[in-house]
């Protein structure tokens, strides 16, 4: 540090000149620089006539006076200081003569800083004492007085003491203050030539006077000075630096409001009443007309000169031109705002952290970011997730990374954050450990990463893997496998009859549906195999490790068990099965594509099957797959001769045994591979123009079938032919049937339909229940098909004119070894009979069946039991040997049996 120097004469070459002719002319060229530990100053000659010459003034001791005391109070209030005085520098005693502020009177030599004032005829400026090892331990200095300003009082070449003013806090002294604290302690110096006791009244003007001494005033530091009388009237003046242009005379009288900008005019007045009610000097910032049309902003310092009797002898004035600085701190201001705003847009915040202390010091937004008070480490770093604290901790180690990307952080409000941190070790100035950095909410960041990661890899209504993930999760587990001569099997899951719910109960129970499947995959699966929804009802199952075909097919199984408690939506029971294709490599595969494919056809097969199970990939599953195919085009080609034909399968009353009549069947008699049932070509009946063409062929052969039993004598009872969803899409269906009777010459009540749940679904209800209606009407009977695997619901038994219902095969099946089959059965039995229908068993194959079935009250029955499907020709010896009656016997629609 250089205080003591003049740093203002390194910085200010230009001015540098002037201020030394004017310094020159009061004597204040530095001779003397004290260099070394001023301890031991020598007493030499010098100092000999300099307390001579302070003897000879008898000032020592003498009591306060005005002139003085005027001085020193004047020094403190231009300086906006927290006190000033005028030492005389004794042989081991520093005396003040007058002093204002908190000091003692009297002072050892060596506690004082004057003694280094009087070392030299330069202002001694110690901007902080503590900063310098010559004051720092100075017992005013312990007081709490960190800024000194001296000025050596010089009479005739003799430096006796000094004019001192200090202040608490440390700050600087410019040039212009150092010129003005150089002529007031000329005005000391006056004081003291002039005597004791002489009028304080007469002391200021003519200091202050010679017009050279203001010019350099206003010069060395861009300012403007001035002298005004008590009425504000400025008497001498001086411009320069921005202020050049101006004439003197642009302020003398009260030319100078004109300078002043009006809007700081009236601050200006109300200030200065102010210090002319109390005598107290004031600071002001305002803006100065440049005389070329510029407004520029600057410091007005203004001391009002008191005499004894209190009146207002005068003003002394200075501007400081601060433009550049207040420009400067706008730009600051503004600067330090956009930061704020940038760090509040980035929701980040800044922070000080001392490891030793573990103090931390945060900026405002913290509060707003973290939800905890700015300094409270702790509340902060108990919001860290446990996990993520060891990150916390290893980060600020000494010497650790200090950079986090990403901690969970439980805002008080509750939610979880992602807080990231970068931040850099400090040492400072004693080599101390401080942690600077910026803590950044990433939370929006994170969250759509993870959006962005579940969008690529997940399926969003189940949480699942997706497709594309599960391509990558099967190739690696390949690879894998192939390394480890390992295996790797996949279950494609297929919900059974998923549209007709989506269609028949909307789409949020089918979303709600494919959750709970995805649901039930995980509870039986467990946390092993990966699970994915590969689209629409399709899942899969991916099953690393060993596990062999047989394994893959029991998790298979498990599966599809799983599927059969019913599915709850909104109050309603959702029935809905899964088949289940199971393939495994390298058993069934080489590669992935072939895998899927493998997987594929073992699920298409299932479903073949039946649905509702689950089957093992077999190489001849391919070959099957590419007959059907070929079979589809096929059965196009044959659907305009007779190649689609009616087989007639038997119901028998239960309880008399007497036929009461026959389901036709479609049958298709191939060329070369002879007769087909329709499983092997159900997905024609998918393609509504087949479809339609199928259904017409029937009614039309079962018409004319009918018309020749009947003519031959015999009676089949009705005959029932089933009806496709496809069907119910052409409004004049009955007009079809109709036809077909009425040519044939039947009468319609012969011709029963039978329709699944299915076609009661969907957007075609009304429809189907007006085609319904007709039948009704014309006497045909209605048969439910299927009934307890589809969407069951009982309102479709009030709403439609249903008459039968057709127990489903796979319940019957089991009925016997099976206590929940059974249970259904007896249930729909129940139900047939409290709605008064009539009740038919399909797939009755045995005695057992035959007799469980009877002992429940079932109407009907139906199954190889009784009679396989037949063709028509064999009919009429069917009803000969069940002993049907003829024709004649009339309109009763059940035959007795012999
Ligand atoms: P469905 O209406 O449930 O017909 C009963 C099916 O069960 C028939 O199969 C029949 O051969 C078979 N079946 C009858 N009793 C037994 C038994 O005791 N044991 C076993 N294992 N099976 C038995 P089929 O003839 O293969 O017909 C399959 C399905 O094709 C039919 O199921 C029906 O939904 C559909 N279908 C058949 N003909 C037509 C038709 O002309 N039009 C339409 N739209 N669908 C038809
Ligand atoms: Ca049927
Ligand atoms: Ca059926």
């Amino acid at each position: 540090m250089n205080n003591g120097c003049h740093p203002d004469f390194c910085s200010r070459k230009s001015t540098v000149a002037q201020y030394h002719v004017e310094f020159a002319r009061v004597g204040m060229n530095d001779t003397s620089r004290p260099d070394g530990p001023d301890a031991n100053l020598p007493i030499d000659t010098e100092e000999a006539t300099r307390l001579e010459a302070l003897r000879a003034l008898s000032l020592l001791g003498t009591p306060p006076s005005a002139g003085f005391d005027r001085i020193v109070e004047t020094a403190r209030d231009l300086f906006g200081a927290a006190a000033a005085y005028v030492s005389l520098i004794e042989g081991e005693r520093e005396w003040r003569k007058a002093l204002v502020g908190d000091v003692a009177r009297e002072a050892r030599r060596c506690d004082g800083f004057c003694r280094h004032t009087i070392r030299s005829d330069a202002v001694l400026v110690v901007e902080d004492a503590l900063d310098d090892p010559r004051f720092a331990s100075l017992p005013i200095v312990r007081e709490g007085y960190r800024f000194y300003a001296g000025a050596p009082l010089v009479v005739d070449g003799a430096r006796l003491g000094a004019l001192a003013v200090l202040d608490r806090a440390p700050r600087g002294l410019g040039a212009t203050d150092r010129t003005l604290l150089v002529e007031l302690a000329k005005a000391v110096v006056d004081e003291i030539e002039r005597g004791r006791g002489r009028d304080a009244s007469t002391l200021q003007p003519s200091r202050f006077t010679p017009e050279r001494r203001f010019q350099a005033l206003a010069a060395v530091n861009a300012c403007v000075v001035w002298r005004a009388a008590a009425s504000g009237e400025i008497t001498e003046a001086a411009l320069s630096g921005p202020f050049a242009a101006r004439a003197t005379a642009d302020l003398l009288g009260l030319a100078w409001l004109d300078l002043v900008h009006p809007a700081d005019r009236r601050r200006l007045f109300r200030r200065g009443l102010g210090a002319r009610r109390r005598g107290a000097s004031f600071e002001e910032t305002l803006r100065l007309s440049d005389g070329e049309g510029r407004w520029r902003w600057t410091q007005l310092r203004v001391v009002p000169l008191v005499r004894e009797d209190g009146t207002l002898a005068e003003w002394i004035g200075k501007c400081m031109d601060v433009h550049e600085r207040m420009l400067a701190e706008d730009a600051g201001r503004r600067e330090a705002e956009r930061l704020r705003l940038a760090l509040a847009a980035g929701r980040m915040s800044t922070w000080e952290y001392d490891p030793e202390t573990r103090a931390i010091v945060r900026d405002a937004a913290s509060e707003a970011i973290l939800g905890v008070p700015r300094d409270d480490l702790e509340a902060a770093l108990e919001r860290i997730h446990p996990e993520d604290r060891p990150f916390l901790d290893a980060a600020y180690a000494p010497g650790g990374p200090c950079c986090i990307d990403a901690v969970r952080y439980r805002h008080p409000d509750g939610r979880w954050m992602w807080l990231s941190t970068r931040a850099q070790e400090m040492r400072d100035a004693d080599g101390r450990r401080r942690v600077v950095g910026v803590t950044f909410d990433i939370t929006e960041r994170k969250e759509a990463e993870e959006r962005a990661w579940r969008a690529a890899n997940r399926d969003s209504l189940t949480g699942l893997e997706n497709r594309a993930a599960f391509q990558r999760s099967l190739a690696r587990a390949l690879s894998c496998a192939r390394a480890t001569a390992g295996r790797v099997s996949i279950l494609l899951v297929d919900v059974d009859d998923f549209k007709d719910v989506n269609d028949a109960a909307g789409h949020d129970a089918g979303d709600a549906l494919l959750r709970e499947v995805a649901a039930r995959l995980a509870r039986v699966t467990g946390s092993g195999p990966h699970l994915a929804r590969l689209g629409g009802d399709e899942f899969a199952v991916l099953i690393e490790g060993h596990a062999e075909v047989g394994e893959s097919l029991g998790l298979a199984q498990a599966i599809e068990a799983g599927f059969r408690a019913p599915f709850m939506h909104g109050g309603r029971s959702l029935a809905c099965r899964a088949s289940i294709g199971v393939a495994c490599f390298p058993d069934h595969a080489d590669d992935a594509q072939e895998l899927m494919m493998s997987a594929d056809l073992a699920l298409f097969s299932a479903k073949e099957q039946g649905r509702g199970r689950a089957a093992v990939y077999r190489p001849a599953l391919r070959a099957a797959v590419e007959a059907r195919v070929a079979l589809v085009g096929e059965i196009r080609a044959a659907l305009g001769g007779d190649a689609i034909e009616p087989h007639y399968q038997p119901k028998i009353d239960l309880a008399t045994g007497a036929v009461t009549g026959f389901e036709a069947l479609a049958r298709w008699r191939h060329p070369v591979r002879g007769l087909i049932t329709p499983g092997a070509f159900a997905d024609a009946f998918e393609n509504a123009e087949i479809a339609l063409a199928i259904g017409e062929r029937m009614a039309r052969a079962v018409s004319a079938d009918l018309a020749a039993w009947l003519g031959q004598g015999f009676d089949p009872g009705t005959v029932a032919i089933n009806l496709s969803a496809a069907e119910f899409g052409r409004a004049d269906l009955p007009d079809v049937l109709f036809a077909a009777l009425d040519e044939a010459g039947v009468p319609r009540w012969r011709l029963g339909v039978e329709v699944t749940e299915t076609v009661f679904l969907g957007k075609r209800a009304e429809a189907v229940a007006a085609t319904l209606a007709r039948f009704a009407r014309a006497g045909m009977r209605i048969a439910l098909d299927d009934f307890g695997t589809g969407y069951a619901s009982l309102t479709h038994l009030k709403q439609f004119p249903v008459d039968d219902i057709k127990i489903d095969r796979s319940f019957v099946r089991d009925l016997e070894r099976d206590p929940g089959d059974a249970a259904i059965v007896a249930a729909v039995i129940g139900l047939g009979r409290a709605f008064g229908l009539r009740v038919v068993a399909e797939g009755v194959e045995t005695g057992g069946q035959e007799e469980r079935l009877r002992g429940m009250g079932c109407d009907e029955g139906q199954g190889f039991r009784f009679g396989k499907p037949m063709p028509a020709s064999r009919v009429p010896m069917f009803l000969r040997e069940h002993g049907a009656a003829s024709a004649s016997a009339g309109a009763g629609r059940v035959l007795a049996v012999g």
